[in-house]
């Protein structure tokens, strides 16, 4: 199928992919494959207005009934699913499984909110005042920003949104300038359960579209209180700042510099099919990539060989083709990234496996996965490359790996292989991994929607979809009723006039 007709499965028409000032391009095979208009920075107040005016009326409406509008969306991506998964296979270059996974992802985000709509709880509070009850009670926020990275193009969209829309808020999206096509598919799929909704109040969810200046208008605005951003550290430490500084809420999903510990007792086999999944996995442009990997010494030549044949035997190719494990990297720009971190990586001692352009492949950014042996953890292997470049590196005891494991600005995941009950405790202990994800005898990527995904440090601290992360949007009110015929003060303190 072409570039063409992929697009207009999904509804888009040769007006909304031509005439625009963004270019858009396929890392499949770097064809032109659409001029996407882009908002007028000045249009973005009345885009705020527009959902702040949405805010009023969708505050109040019953946040099972809020669900509902969720549990459409779910239905029309269930029922686009293919047609979807194609688009981000086009535009991100990601293998088909994976871009289904993604729209997979999608649906089940929304499956959760939709029974979360039904459970935004509050606690009741024993009072110290008789014949007085306290109690917690959750409020809708306001307008919800959502900017995204080009690498997940519509799930990290989708847990933001589900969760907002159930939670009372509108939302305004911002995608990646890379990738406004999914964006603009998934806005077909909304409309589809807009419409079957009925009555939700119009600007309730908007998209708009370009680069970083459109981003800093939902930055900027007061009218968006909540701001979730997903991207490099380097944008949260700009975007981050700015809402704070006008009191909104950041929630922020930044870098990531995963790394897996192997301990001695390690299922080799299992680590080796963990070890590849996850650090050439969408071509090692996954937040939870896994980047870093601190083997034992006495195992470490036995694995690294073993990674080395299973890296040369890898399918690299057309994302689209049967069988490709390893598609192309967004753009030539981040090859560009990739062969200077391991000349960087080179110059300090590392010894390189793989790496440079995969061969008969066109256009694309095609590259080969690159393990690279280093003597210590140095300033390149501490920088996240978003490519896939795997670093081993050695230890003699367990806190070494540890240490060597938390040194590092990031905070994402992480995981350990160990059959060693003890090591598996202590790396999920208050002592161990600093991650916001740490995981046993499974890799550090491929996180399910049930659990709260976010990382510490300069990850940024948010959390995203499942578990409780859905309080980041609604504000907490404590609430005391008096209901006796006195006005007792609390602790004890006495005011009688
Ligand atoms: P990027 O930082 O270049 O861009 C991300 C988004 O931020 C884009 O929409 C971009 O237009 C916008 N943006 C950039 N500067 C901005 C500014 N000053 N104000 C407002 N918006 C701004 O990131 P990318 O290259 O698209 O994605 C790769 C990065 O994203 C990697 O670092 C990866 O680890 C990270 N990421 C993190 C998570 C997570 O959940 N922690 C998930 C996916 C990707």
């Amino acid at each position: 199928m072409s570039h063409q007709d992929v697009l207009a499965k999904v509804g888009l028409s040769a007006e909304e992919l031509s005439g625009g000032s963004l270019s858009v391009r396929s890392p499949i095979d770097g064809a032109h494959v659409a001029d996407v208009h882009e908002t007028d920075p000045g249009e973005m107040q009345a885009v705020i207005d527009r959902a702040q005016a949405a805010f009023k009326v969708w505050r109040s409406v019953p946040a099972p009934r809020r669900g509902e509008l969720v549990r459409l969306l779910g239905e029309e991506l269930r029922r686009s699913k293919d047609e979807l998964g194609a688009v981000v296979t086009l535009e991100a270059g990601k293998i088909v499984s994976e871009g289904l996974g993604e729209v997979q992802e999608m649906i089940d985000i929304c499956d959760f909110a939709v029974g979360l709509s039904r459970q935004l709880y509050g606690l009741t509070i024993a009072s110290e005042r008789p014949g007085h009850r306290m109690m917690e009670s959750w409020h809708p926020m306001g307008p919800c920003g959502v900017i995204t990275a080009f690498n997940f193009p519509v799930a990290v969209w989708s847990w933001n949104a589900a969760l907002a829309l159930v939670c009372g808020n509108p939302v305004i999206w911002k995608p990646s300038e890379k990738t406004p096509l999914t964006a603009l598919a998934s806005m077909k799929i909304m409309a589809r359960a807009l419409d079957r909704f009925g009555d939700a109040p119009e600007g309730l969810v908007q998209c708009v579209i370009g680069g970083p200046a459109i981003g800093e208008a939902l930055v900027a605005s007061p009218g968006v209180p909540i701001l979730s951003a997903t991207g490099s550290t380097r944008m949260g430490s700009a975007v981050g700042p700015k809402v704070l500084g006008r009191w909104g809420r950041p929630i922020l999903e930044l870098g990531g510099n995963n790394a897996m510990i192997v301990a001695p007792s390690a299922d080799l086999e299992m680590t080796l099919r963990a070890v590849v999944f996850s650090a050439v996995g969408t071509a090692g442009q996954r937040c939870t990539s896994l980047r870093r990997l601190i083997v034992h010494n006495s195992i470490r030549e036995e694995l690294v060989g073993k990674l080395v044949k299973a890296y040369a035997g890898l399918p690299i190719g057309d994302p689209r083709a049967e069988g490709t494990l390893v598609g192309p990297l967004i753009d030539h720009d981040a090859t560009d990234r990739m062969q200077a971190a391991l000349d960087a990586a080179r110059a300090e001692g590392g010894k390189v496996h793989g790496g440079g352009m995969a061969e008969g492949m066109d256009g694309g950014a095609y590259v080969r996965p690159a393990i690279v042996e280093m003597p210590s953890q140095t300033e390149t292997v501490r920088t996240e490359t978003f490519a896939p470049i795997l670093y081993v590196m050695g230890y003699d005891d367990f806190d070494e790996a540890m240490e060597l494991h938390n040194a590092v600005p990031q905070g994402l995941s992480s995981c350990i292989m160990t059959l060693n009950l003890r090591e598996a405790e202590a790396f999920v202990s208050a002592a161990g991994s600093d991650c916001g994800i740490a995981n046993v005898n499974i890799g550090p990527s491929g996180a399910e929607i049930g659990g709260a995904f976010g990382g510490e440090k300069e990850t940024g601290g948010g959390r995203e979809s499942g578990s409780d992360a859905w309080k980041s949007y609604m504000r907490r009110q404590t609430n005391t009723i008096n209901f006796s015929d006195a006005l007792p003060l609390a602790q004890g303190v006495r005011f009688d006039v």
